[in-house]
């Protein structure tokens, strides 16, 4: 069996969860955080939180849902998108990982898990913010995979602004470029490399429905992401391609303590958005992004999966 790499200690789960089947309440699945108040600036590096999240490092099982996929995830570094990126692997997908060139020390964090299991990990530092950057992108991703059937896209930014004067045009206008513009380039520059059977999962956000006053550019964002995937979920089924949305909840993850929301809401995190009383691990998310890719959702098109611990949606 391979040797697994060194596990940071993360977020405690329950005693009895040890794996993503096992039975237990959902309430306390895993530890009810209060993190300190505490600041690094975006894009942050997961490792230096307090507490560090847990991406599945040592409860995630695969079980050959995405034997021999070949799967590219932004964000891939941390977060939903590292623990994603863990899953994959188990279940048997090569994965290419796009970040940024300064998250460097998590992404390799992350490929470690991957090549324990196994697969194969292609590193892809990356500013998707810069012009033409999706596209190559994808055409690095397809190189190394040598092809591509899954894109997964992750990557987002979020910063916080209480007053409307004080977002100005420019923050505007990043937000919408890396949440929304990379993802539509990306899917648009993958599409002739997509054979049928092929998936894309976008990632929207309860804000969707629900957007914090001080994330307003952010929120309206993820509320295109879902539209826009729902647009391209109708175009692209007639090429057997696949378009899904995963929406999480308040997830536990480095977005937040690098300006994405008041440092001083740090230690009440998740507790009174979800009705689940907490907020999630990013390895509670991650199983959402394997069902959408794997071929056992195949007449799920278009759809939304709502993982936000119990905060309602339309
Ligand atoms: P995260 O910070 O761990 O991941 C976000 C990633 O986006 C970063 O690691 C970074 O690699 C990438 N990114 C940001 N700006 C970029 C740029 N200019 N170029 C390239 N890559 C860039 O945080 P996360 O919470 O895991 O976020 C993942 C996704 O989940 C985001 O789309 C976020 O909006 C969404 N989401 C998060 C929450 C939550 O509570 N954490 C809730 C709903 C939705
Ligand atoms: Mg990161």
């Amino acid at each position: 069996m391979t040797q697994q790499p060194s596990t940071r200690a993360t977020v405690p789960a329950a005693e009895g969860r040890r794996d993503q089947y096992s039975f237990v309440d959902p309430r306390t699945a895993f530890a009810v955080i209060e993190p300190p108040v505490q600041q690094q600036e975006e894009p942050g590096l997961q490792s230096r939180m307090e507490p560090v999240p847990d991406l599945g490092e040592t409860s995630y099982r695969g079980t050959g849902r995405l034997q021999g996929r070949r799967a590219l995830i932004t964000g891939g570094d941390s977060g939903i998108g590292a623990a994603t990126a863990i899953a994959f692997a188990r279940e048997g997908a090569d994965v290419a990982l796009s970040y940024l060139p300064e998250e460097q020390d998590d992404a390799e964090y992350v490929a470690s898990f991957v090549e324990a299991a196994g697969r194969r990990a292609v590193l892809l530092p990356v500013d998707l913010g810069e012009e033409g950057a999706p596209a190559a992108l994808v055409a690095r991703a397809v190189e190394a995979l040598g092809g591509l059937d899954a894109v997964v896209n992750v990557a987002g930014r979020q910063i916080q602004q209480p007053e409307l004067e004080q977002l100005g045009a420019e923050q505007f206008a990043a937000t919408f470029r890396v949440n929304v513009f990379a993802t539509f380039e990306i899917v648009q520059a993958a599409l002739p490399h997509l054979p049928a059977g092929s998936t894309i999962v976008n990632t929207a956000s309860a804000e969707a429905y629900q957007p914090a006053p001080d994330r307003i550019d952010y929120a309206a964002t993820k509320g295109a992401i879902n539209n826009l995937s729902k647009g391209l979920a109708q175009q692209l089924v007639e090429r057997g391609i696949r378009v899904n949305v995963v929406a999480p909840g308040p997830t536990w993850t480095v977005l937040q303590p690098t300006q994405g929301v008041d440092p001083e809401e740090l230690p009440e995190f998740g507790a009174s958005e979800a009705p689940l009383g907490r907020a999630a691990q990013p390895a509670e998310i991650a199983p959402a992004y394997v069902f959408l890719t794997s071929a056992e959702s195949a007449f799920v098109v278009g759809a939304t999966l709502n993982v936000n611990g119990g905060m309602p949606t339309p």
